[in-house]
């Protein structure tokens, strides 16, 4: 579904991604683990083309969507972003903020756009907050609702950098709920955690990053259980 082929980026003579290969499959779930500073959110971010890669390309389903030719808009309605800030705008109810993008983008009528909204609102257990402004969400159901409302554009992938990293630990629990979810319903997502548990329960493949190489990937039992890596066993002691 997702191919990422040998891609670097550099930011001012300081290279942070440094050919950078990676394979999602369909339904696969993978994160994308490593300290501060190791390049993860910027490799969502040329994922997304918020960033562009200076080398390499990026192929989704088969489309190379880092050629400059590329219609940027057309893949980004693909692909679901959700960061650690909640993003949300702020004057808008829960349900506009919901049905903006794909009334705007995707053309789909208001009507039918507030039915899909209530529908995912139901099954993340928001239906009484859709037309409350965020600000009178807590963290936890703001971030939910971030999460509907990339869903809400149906993507084939979604992205979620550090979505529980802004939280307090008892709403973690409930943006993970969501995540698990997701994953059984199967969605392709590719993840940056620092919630190592989570990320061991949840994902098909982990990926170490190291200062911008990809040092290690494998099934959580192994990454976690037998890393091969002295940095990536290194990095597993200072957060496990
Ligand atoms: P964290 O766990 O703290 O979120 P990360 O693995 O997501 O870290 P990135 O945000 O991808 O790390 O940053 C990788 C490196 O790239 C860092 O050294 C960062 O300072 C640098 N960097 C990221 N974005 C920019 C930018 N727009 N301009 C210059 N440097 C940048
Ligand atoms: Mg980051």
């Amino acid at each position: 579904m997702l191919t990422i082929d040998g891609v670097w980026k550099t930011f001012q003579g300081h290279d942070v991604l440094k050919g950078i290969d990676l394979e999602v499959r369909p339904h696969e779930v993978v994160s994308l683990i490593g300290a501060s500073g190791s390049g993860k959110s910027t490799l969502l971010r040329c994922v997304n083309l918020l960033e562009t890669v200076d080398d390499g390309a990026i192929l989704l389903d088969g489309e190379d969507i880092t050629d400059p030719r590329v219609n940027v808009d057309d893949v980004r309605k693909r692909l679901g972003i959700v960061f650690q800030s909640f993003n949300l705008f702020p004057h808008m109810t829960v349900l506009d903020n919901i049905t903006l993008a794909p009334r705007r983008v995707l053309k789909v009528g208001k009507e039918r756009a507030e039915e899909q909204a209530h529908e995912l609102l139901r099954r993340f257990g928001l239906e009484n907050k859709a037309r409350d402004y965020p600000d009178r969400l807590s963290g936890g159901q703001q971030q939910r609702v971030a999460i509907v409302r990339a869903l809400a554009m149906q993507p084939r992938l979604m992205l979620l950098d550090e979505v529980t990293s802004a939280l307090d630990p008892q709403l973690v629990v409930e943006v993970l709920a969501i995540i698990r979810e997701l994953k059984d319903a199967g969605m392709t997502m590719i993840l940056t955690t620092h919630e190592m548990s989570f990320c061991r329960d949840i994902s098909d493949t982990v990926c170490f990053l190291d200062d911008g190489v990809l040092l290690e990937k494998g099934p959580p039992e192994q990454l976690f259980g037998a890393p091969e890596h002295a940095r990536t066993k290194e990095f597993l002691r200072s957060v496990l």
